[in-house]
């Protein structure tokens, strides 16, 4: 029997915190690809979209792929912008008769009218096809994961990797689940348990520490006959929501009582170990006096500013941590992204050699990261963002940081950008004539996806809270909605 599959990929980490609005513009930014254009670049990668097509040819599916959209973690989605992402999808399932749907989704979606994105899109999805039709979803495991997504959802499964390199085989797995359940072989639902945390403290590391041991548990128990998937969500902590915080799910069928026993054996270990934490977080002065006199026998020294990551909704113009290298002198090293759209305009004037004084970054928020720093900067290359990944995460796959401007400042080489985007691959620097392996100081914004590229090339590793908007340091935020008492909030 031939299956008729709807696929679809829609994703957005809300930082409910940002001031920046979540609209059509930002999707268009990042991507909004409809049907065979989405295919064509992201059906061959290391997506979940390329696992749901492997398990379409692997069981001989007529496949019809919708849409893959994503934006960078910002504020809210509003209204119009979510119906927008929605509709190809609402529209395809009243047309045609689909056996089943499989749609990659982030788990964190913030909508301005509703705190569960996912939920409400499962919701209106459910309204067209009914209660009986499998449906399978994939989330990244920073999900804040509601009990409507898991009663909505037959079969839900995350990633077990951070950083994220397992999307296509999580693509795989939901697709072979909803391949057993289209034919009648099996009939799964999800349970979920969850701790009062607002997240997994190590955001779910599973290079080292505790989240290791966790996922082998979950690949030991997914062995079980009527178990499918295990996934345990490290959480979302920049989303002031009822749901937040770390769930474990079992995907599975039978004897629901045992599933539920060992998910709470996964969170009681989250839980009892919640004070053990893997980052050692330095301000940005004491990054910068390491890096000042690091020698770089084994590579560069890389700095990762964890609070001002743009992959977790930072605005990407925090200053502390630049500010703090050039005071201390830190020389051959490179910066980057600092997010500033309006002094790429400023630098787009300018001709390459040429010494400005320009303004940097600081515009959004001086409370969260700094405020403007005033520099001399020589403009060394202007160029229009756009890079092509070659590493772990996103090889091959196109993104853009619009217009962009390289500078040089002391001795950094600083990428000034218009688009927020976290530091994953080296190509976000290479493609702009920065090659990191070369300098002795890589200061970079990202919490940990930067590991799947720049450990292998780097000497040393260290992090920093600059303060802004994804700092460690909870209590400086103002959560309202999460349920209290809450781990770290209330010790
Ligand atoms: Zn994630």
């Amino acid at each position: 029997m031939t299956f008729n599959v709807l696929t679809a990929e829609l994703s957005h980490e809300t930082n409910t915190f940002s001031l920046r609005k979540t609209g059509k513009q930002a999707f268009m930014a990042h991507y909004a690809l409809m049907g065979a254009a989405a295919i064509a670049e992201r059906g061959d990668e290391n997506t979940e979209l390329a696992g749901f097509l492997d398990a379409g040819r692997a069981h001989a599916w007529r496949v019809t792929h919708v849409l893959s959209a994503a934006a960078g973690p910002s504020g809210h989605i509003g209204r119009k912008a979510f119906d927008w992402l929605c509709e190809p999808i609402l529209d395809s399932i009243k047309k045609y008769p689909f056996d089943g749907l499989l749609l990659g989704l982030h788990g964190a979606m913030g909508l301005d009218f509703c705190e569960d994105g996912e939920g409400e899109l499962l919701r209106r999805v459910r309204s067209v096809v009914g209660k009986e039709m499998p449906i399978a979803i994939t989330l990244d495991s920073h999900a804040n994961v509601s009990e409507q997504m898991c009663a909505l959802a037959d079969i839900i499964v995350s990633f077990k990797t951070y950083p994220h390199i397992d999307m296509r085989d999580t693509g795989r797995q939901a697709g072979d689940i909803l391949q057993r359940a289209m034919s009648g072989e099996i009939k799964p639902r999800t349970v979920r348990v969850s701790r009062p945390m607002l997240e997994e403290i190590n955001g779910g590391r599973t290079d080292i520490g505790p989240m290791i041991e966790r996922i082998a548990a979950a690949r030991a128990y997914e062995e079980r006959d009527d178990v499918f998937a295990v996934s345990i969500n490290a959480g979302f902590a920049s989303a002031d929501v009822a749901t937040v915080g770390p769930t474990v799910l079992v995907s599975g069928q039978g004897n629901f009582a045992e599933h539920t026993a060992f998910a709470e054996t996964v969170a009681d270990d989250i839980w009892s170990r919640r004070f053990e934490v893997l980052n050692e977080y330095l301000s940005v002065d004491e990054a910068a006096a390491i890096a000042v006199t690091y020698e770089p026998h084994k590579g560069p020294m890389i700095i990762a500013d964890y609070a001002d990551n743009p992959g977790a909704g930072g605005y990407g113009d925090s200053t502390e941590l630049l500010r703090a290298l050039l005071d201390m002198g830190v020389s051959n090293a490179c910066f980057g992204p600092m997010v500033d759209g309006a002094a790429v305009q400023v630098l787009q004037t300018a001709v390459v050699g040429e010494h400005i004084q320009i303004s940097l970054g600081g515009r959004t928020d001086p409370d969260f990261g700094g405020g403007p720093l005033a520099v001399s900067a020589e403009l060394v290359s202007l160029s229009d963002g756009h890079f092509t990944g070659d590493g772990p995460m996103i090889h091959g796959l196109h993104g853009s940081f619009g217009p962009s401007a390289v500078i040089l400042v002391g001795g950094i080489e600083v990428l000034v950008v218009s688009i927020p985007r976290q530091i994953l691959d080296l190509q976000q620097f290479r493609a702009f004539g920065i090659d990191p392996q070369n300098k002795h100081v890589v200061a970079l914004k990202s919490m940990q996806h930067f590991r799947a590229a720049y450990e292998p090339i780097s000497g040393q590793i260290i992090i920093c809270d600059s303060g802004a908007l994804c700092t460690p340091r909870y209590d400086r935020l103002p959560y309202r909605n999460v349920p209290r008492p809450i781990f770290p909030l209330d010790l």
